[in-house]
């Protein structure tokens, strides 16, 4: 899926870049026991060109930095 430009714009940079307009929050990645989840990365689909943007914590992969990438597989199928 080839991303929007302002989604490819955001891949890379820091996370505390506000997530562009057309991004719908949708929920957040995490790990760990139920009531000690560590908080990777806020999850973000774009309504524009349908990819799937990771606002990472410094948990995340990459730390504290925007990625692209798959469906959250938590995440119901269209
Ligand atoms: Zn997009």
């Amino acid at each position: 899926m080839q991303p929007c430009d302002a989604g490819r714009d955001l891949v890379g940079k820091p996370s505390s870049v506000p997530p562009h307009g057309d991004l719908a929050a949708s929920g957040v990645s995490a790990f760990g026991p139920p009531g000690n989840m560590t908080k990777v990365s806020s999850r973000w689909n774009c309504t524009v060109c349908g990819n799937w943007m990771y606002q990472n914590t410094a948990d995340g992969d990459p730390p504290k930095e925007w990625a692209i990438g798959e469906r959250p597989a938590d995440w119901p199928a269209k």
